[in-house]
């Protein structure tokens, strides 16, 4: 049985990774829960899986959580420590790295560090520190097993050639609620506008990096050192219906894709149970109704954070982090209604042509120009 230790587990993709469970509870075990204030939902998941150990990851709350709203054999933990004592565990088999934004890169390094396998959905880890965290699953024998819908569809579709075989990896984008929106109409979208997105459910800051096509920007950079490729053999199609999940194009021409439903409990599932593929909960194609599917090339001009992913991309060194912090921080500031839509790839790109570039940063450099990117965005006036 394996056990599981999962990070966020009261987010979208915990929700999911907990059906996942659900449905394979005789090969699927959770030994731990993370999740960072959300108390009584956590409570009652411990209630549900009746784990050994539960984390707050805020650790402000250790003194005012009401413990008996947990089982008796499950162990309550804070903090980051708490997070890094489960996800070292020696019965932790693997980790679902789910927090979101870069607060889930310790919790990943952690397990990395530990020679755990981990499911990365936290594409944070690797926009942040990608080549850090890759030598170190490298050195420390651990496995990265992407999460992410379009890195799993990469993952398996990479199966079907050889590295040298490679032409180009194409990563699809939904193109979120805006993808035929003028720039006119961008400069004015409301926050409840760009949360509705069109074909999938996802937590807010997520939600809205998809509306600006950050989230694109970010999964560019996360293959870039998931795959270990050059910038020039990344792409981006627009593909509104959300079925073929990204597709590799090898070198006689052959194009490998992989489909399925908006759905991520397969990524996820795959994830855990990799090198085998089992039944799952996750929705079925209907391949008895007609369908239809549109792919088209990104606009760059309405959509500038997409350029900024494939600028990061290929400079590499602090870029990562910056633009991650500087994301996330616009991001709140949009939902606060204290920055505009268009603002948010504005201030990004500003704060990374600010910042001081150095080439090979330690862990502890990539998180000090991460406080300082956080600081400079925080302070940005239009
Ligand atoms: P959600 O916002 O839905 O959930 C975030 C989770 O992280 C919650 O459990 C939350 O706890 C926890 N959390 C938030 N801040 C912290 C913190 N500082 N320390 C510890 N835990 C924290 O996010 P999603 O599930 O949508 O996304 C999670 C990750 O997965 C992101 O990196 C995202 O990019 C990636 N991803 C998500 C997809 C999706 O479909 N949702 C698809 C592909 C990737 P609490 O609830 O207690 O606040």
């Amino acid at each position: 049985m394996k056990q599981i230790a999962l990070l966020g587990s009261t987010g979208s993709i915990g929700l999911s990774t907990l059906d996942v469970v659900r449905s394979d509870a005789a090969s699927l075990g959770l030994f731990a829960l993370v999740a960072h204030r959300k108390v009584r939902e956590l409570a009652a998941q411990c209630h549900e899986f009746r784990p050994r150990l539960a984390v707050i990851a805020d650790e402000r709350l250790a003194d005012e959580v009401d413990r008996s709203l947990f089982p008796r054999e499950t162990e309550l933990m804070f903090g980051e420590s708490g997070i890094e004592h489960v996800v070292t565990h020696p019965e932790v088999n693997v980790v679902v790295s789910a927090i979101v934004g870069a607060a889930g890169l310790k919790g990943t390094w952690a397990a990395v560090q530990a020679g755990k396998r981990v499911a990365l959905a936290n594409k944070e880890s690797l926009v942040v520190a990608g080549p850090l965290v890759t030598q170190a699953v490298k050195d420390h024998g651990a496995e990265l097993l992407p999460v992410d819908s379009e890195h799993s569809a990469i993952f398996q579709c990479l199966a079907c050639g050889r590295k040298d075989e490679i032409a180009k990896i194409h990563l699809t984008a939904s193109g979120g609620p805006f993808r035929k929106a003028s720039l006119e109409e961008l400069r004015s979208v409301t926050v409840a506008q760009a949360l509705a997105h069109p074909t999938w459910q996802m937590g807010p800051k997520i939600t809205i990096d998809s509306a600006t096509m950050m989230n694109k920007a970010l999964e560019v950079i996360e293959a870039r050192w998931l795959f270990d490729v050059p910038v020039e053999q990344l792409g981006v199609v627009v593909h509104p219906q959300s079925i073929v999940h990204s597709f590799v194009e090898y070198v006689d021409g052959s194009v490998i894709a992989q489909l399925s439903p908006p759905d991520m409990r397969l990524p996820i599932q795959y994830a855990l149970s990799w090198p085998q593929r089992k039944m799952g909960p996750a929705r079925k194609m209907n391949w008895e109704q007609s369908l239809s599917m549109e792919f088209s090339p990104p606009d760059l001009d309405r959509f500038p954070a997409l350029r900024l992913g494939f600028e990061v991309a290929r400079s590499g060194g602090g870029c990562g982090a910056v633009l991650n912090a500087a994301n996330e921080v616009a991001v709140e500031r949009f939902l606060k209604n204290d920055l505009k839509f268009m603002e948010i790839p504005r201030v990004c790109g500003e704060v990374l042509a600010a910042h001081t570039h150095s080439s090979h940063p330690s862990l502890d450099e990539l998180l000090a120009l991460d406080e300082w990117a956080r600081e400079e965005t925080r302070r940005w006036k239009a």
